[in-house]
């Protein structure tokens, strides 16, 4: 599918991007949003001939996220999915430097294809620039995550992609909590954006997709060709409601930023807190390296709950606004206690719970924190 260009060759603000880019041609009585194209195959002779090969509303998605963070995109099924092909460009036999703290999911995939034999992880203190040096030297691929989920560390972008690219490594920049608003990565030298659409580029929790952006064509050629063998792709109608979702991004995450950040500043000085972690806080240990590479702090923050995981839990279990749930990024704000689930690393804290921080009014969002402190 061609699309409308807008850009009069200068370009544009991602504020802008998210609203303009991946629309159809403006031709007369044409629609303005890409549509649903629901086809498992099409008639012969073109570019894409199956389902599994291309369809035009992935073509709208990529091309709009991929303006976004600066390279070329594809989506697949969801954020693991991605995950999963990303790794695949590990040769056999491989080594792969990771942040210590990152997503319990890419951890786990990781530990399972070290547990094969597949190729073996060392894990890293991601906001520590010298280890991270030392973990690429001989390693074929970083995987970064920053801010990391849920401990909220902030890696030195430039310093560490600049790292794996003198040893020869790909780096891999997994930006769900930031999205390309906030930053992008590839700007600082990542060869490639991890993002669990799922998160705040959907934003509506109802959709789990993921993508990959490539700053390299030999990448982004293995990786289609590969998506066309293994099949992890979206359905139509969740890259729709994604795309749908990008329209928006830029002022969700504006609010939830804003928002995460007055509470932030609230929940430090609770007297039922123990800490805050969150990059937009001056005195957080990430706040100078977050300033320099990103454009706000975003809208998740972790806090520890004096009383320890018990008293986390009740948290989590008396608030009436804020839903007890995982994932985070939707319009809604949610919160939960990170290990409860038996996968989340023990250098978590028993008494962590991650917050992602919606777009309703903060004096509602804080009254029910309140009430759920200090019951
Ligand atoms: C949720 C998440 C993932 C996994 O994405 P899914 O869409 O759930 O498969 C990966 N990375 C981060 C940082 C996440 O928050």
């Amino acid at each position: 599918m061609s699309t409308h260009s807008p850009s009069h060759g200068r370009e544009l603000a991602p504020e802008t991007i998210t609203v303009a880019a991946g629309r159809p041609p403006r031709t007369a009585d044409a629609p303005l949003n890409a549509p649903i194209t629901l086809a498992s195959t099409y008639v012969a002779g073109g570019e894409m001939e199956y389902g599994r090969y291309g369809n035009p509303t992935w073509q709208a998605f990529e091309e709009t996220l991929g303006q976004l963070e600066g390279g070329s995109c594809l989506v697949y099924a969801s954020g693991l999915a991605a995950v999963a092909a990303c790794l695949e460009l590990v040769p056999d036999g491989g080594v792969v430097a990771a942040s210590r703290h990152a997503y319990l999911g890419s951890l786990g995939q990781l530990a399972e294809l070290e547990k094969a034999g597949r190729l073996s992880v060392r894990l890293v203190d991601i906001d520590d620039t010298k280890a991270v040096r030392s973990a690429c030297v001989g390693a074929d691929l970083l995987w970064i995550e920053s801010p990391t989920n849920p401990a909220m560390e902030v890696a030195d972008l430039p310093a560490v992609c600049a790292a794996a690219r003198e040893a020869g490594a790909i780096s891999v920049c997994d930006n769900t909590f930031a999205t390309p608003l906030l930053q992008r990565p590839i700007d600082h030298g990542a060869d490639l954006v991890l993002h669990s659409v799922t998160k705040f580029l959907a934003g509506h929790s109802d959709v789990l997709m993921g993508a990959l952006v490539c700053a390299r064509d030999d990448h982004y050629e293995r990786l289609e060709s590969r998506r066309r063998m293994i099949g992890a792709l979206p359905g139509p109608f969740e890259t729709w409601l994604a795309l749908r979702g990008v329209r928006t991004v830029h002022l969700r995450v504006q609010r939830s930023s804003a928002n995460a950040a007055e509470l932030a500043r609230r929940l430090r000085d609770h007297p039922a807190i123990e800490r805050v972690r969150y990059p937009g806080l001056a005195d957080d240990p990430g706040h100078a390296r977050a300033g320099a590479q990103m454009s706000d702090y975003g809208g998740v923050l972790a806090v520890e709950v004096r009383g320890g995981a018990e008293a986390a839990d009740a948290f989590t279990r008396r608030t009436a606004l804020w839903v007890h749930a995982t994932s985070l990024g939707g319009v809604e704000s949610t919160l939960e206690r990170r290990r409860r689930w038996p996968g989340e690393i023990a250098s978590i804290p028993e008494n962590l719970v991650r917050l992602s921080v919606g777009i309703e009014d903060v004096e509602d969002l804080w009254r029910d924190l309140e009430q759920a402190l200090s019951g």
